[in-house]
């Protein structure tokens, strides 16, 4: 019987274990943590009976990832629920650029953008599971829907600054900045626009959902499917070397770069060590949960019925502020994503108390407190919210990176996400996944293709993995 092992149980790591199992392989994984999930857990942050994620929150590429779709993890107790609105981008002014499942829904609120925007997103959602298969994908495979892929991937080249200029009003512009800011980078950069484009598209075919009863849902259904295949679990062993591990035909790595190459040592050949070595990290996040009295005081009333709001003002000031981020300066007011995932979600609260969960964008290894800034840019747009707070607790990049060591400085996304990262991910290789060590892949967010709750890494280096395997048979 072939023998797997995989480190790390993130979604990557979890993802791989399954497909490795369902081949029928005999898996064990072994977790640093004293709990499964990685980026997918979730417990009581603030005060006993609130729910809070501790890392992901909305899944647009979880309930899109054509792998999660395939294990019909409902079988397994994960159910996505949706909240009314799927985003909201407030301004200044009052209004508020706003994000719906349907197509035609958003495209009314945006008024005379709606037409742009409609032109743009629609085909894009309408043939998403299409363009999931190709963009989840490692590069080096021909895309299966060239047609789809080359319109996607064409704008995706663009800054995310150029792609926003088809939009005449601020809301419309905002909006779209909003969704490119996940990328955690210079939005006047190349490929700048690819996870903006990708995220809404998500979102007009399968919304921007959380998972009922927490992200930890997602990796406790993957963790079953898992189970049911005969494979197991160890939680609480951080492996540090290959020779810490029982012998097996492979070993599939859910960590980061430059941590393999501390684990494999000298067996890793020269040239990969090197380029895992350059490996960059991206900026870190600061997280903020709170546990809140009442409805949020949100100036604009739409506010108050959406899942994801974020906070970061016009598109100009979006790019400024994460440039700044990038460039390794705290902004003044730096972009926040902020989660109400209690509205679709209602078994989060504590009767009237509600667990709020937001994160500003910092700099690599930032040191400071960012919590008063978190909490000014909530302010700025649901005046008196203050007020409500009944707990704070905040998490900075140096103990994010603490609880998982694929967060290096706090980045949150296991690389920056610069040009060539985005293209050539974790090395240039016809095999992205592969270490150089026969037999031992990498699975983690850092390869294709890159962050996010998906299992796409996982699930394509296991397709590595199986590879390896038939042909030593
Ligand atoms: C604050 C925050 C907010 C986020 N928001 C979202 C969101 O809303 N939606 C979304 O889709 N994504 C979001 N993400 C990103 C998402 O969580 C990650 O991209 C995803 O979890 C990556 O999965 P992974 O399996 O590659 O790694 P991880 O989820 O990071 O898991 C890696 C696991 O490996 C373990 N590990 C590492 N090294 C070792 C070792 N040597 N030995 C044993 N175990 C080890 C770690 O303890 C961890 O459990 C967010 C992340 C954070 C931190």
């Amino acid at each position: 019987m072939t023998n797997a092992i995989v480190v790390g149980s993130g979604p990557n790591g979890l993802a791989a274990a399954v497909v490795l199992a369902r081949k029928g392989a005999n898996v064990t994984v072994f977790e640093a943590a004293d709990e499964i999930g990685g980026g997918t857990r979730s417990g009581e942050l603030t005060l006993p009976g609130l729910l809070h994620d501790h890392c992901a929150a909305v899944h647009p590429t979880g309930a899109g990832s054509p792998f999660f779709r395939s294990l019909e993890l409902e079988r397994h107790g994960l159910e996505w629920a949706w909240p009314d609105l799927d985003l909201a981008h407030p301004l200044d002014s009052g209004e508020a650029g706003i994000m719906r499942r349907s197509l035609a829904g958003t495209t009314e609120g945006l008024g005379p953008d709606g037409p742009a925007w409609r032109r743009l997103f629609g085909p894009l959602a309408a043939s998403f599971e299409e363009l999931a298969e190709d963009v989840l994908a490692p590069v080096t495979r021909f895309p299966r829907s060239p047609v789809t892929f080359a319109r996607f991937g064409l704008r995706a080249l663009l800054p995310a600054t150029v792609v926003a200029r088809r939009w005449r009003t601020e809301r419309a512009r905002a909006l779209f900045a909003g969704a490119a800011a996940h990328l955690i980078h210079h939005l006047d950069r190349p490929t700048s626009s690819a996870v903006g484009l990708f995220h809404i598209a998500a979102g007009h075919r399968f919304g921007w959902p959380v998972a009922r009863g927490g992200s930890r849902k997602i990796a406790e259904a993957l963790a079953s499917a898992l189970r049911e295949h005969g494979g197991t679990i160890e939680t609480g062993v951080h492996v540090t070397s290959l020779s810490q591990l029982p012998t097996a035909d492979v070993v599939m790595l859910d960590i980061a770069p430059r941590a393999a190459v501390a684990l494999l040592g000298d067996r890793m050949p020269q040239n990969v060590r090197r380029a895992y070595g350059r490996w960059r990290h991206g900026p870190a996040a600061f997280k903020v949960d709170l546990a809140v009295e009442g409805a949020m005081p949100w100036t604009n009333d739409d506010c108050r019925r959406a899942g994801t709001v974020h906070l970061g003002g016009t598109l100009e000031e979006i790019r400024h502020s994460e440039s700044e981020v990038a460039a390794g300066r705290m902004p003044e007011r730096p972009f926040v994503l902020l989660s109400q995932q209690y509205l679709a979600d209602p078994g989060r609260s504590a009767g009237n108390v509600h667990p709020v969960y937001a994160y500003a964008h910092v700099p690599q290894g930032f040191r400071g407190d960012a919590t008063e800034s978190v909490l000014r840019q909530i302010e700025r747009f649901a005046p008196g919210f203050r007020e409500r707070i009944v707990h704070v607790s905040a998490c900075s990049p140096r103990e994010l990176a603490r609880e998982n060591p694929n967060y290096v400085g706090g980045d949150i996304l296991t690389g920056a996400n610069v040009p060539a990262q985005v293209a050539l991910r974790p090395r240039a290789a016809l095999d992205p996944y592969s270490t150089g060590v026969p037999g031992v892949y990498l699975c983690s967010a850092a390869t294709p293709p890159g962050a996010g709750v998906h299992g796409m890494c996982g699930y394509n280096a296991a397709q590595s993995a199986l590879r390896h395997l038939r042909r030593r048979s």
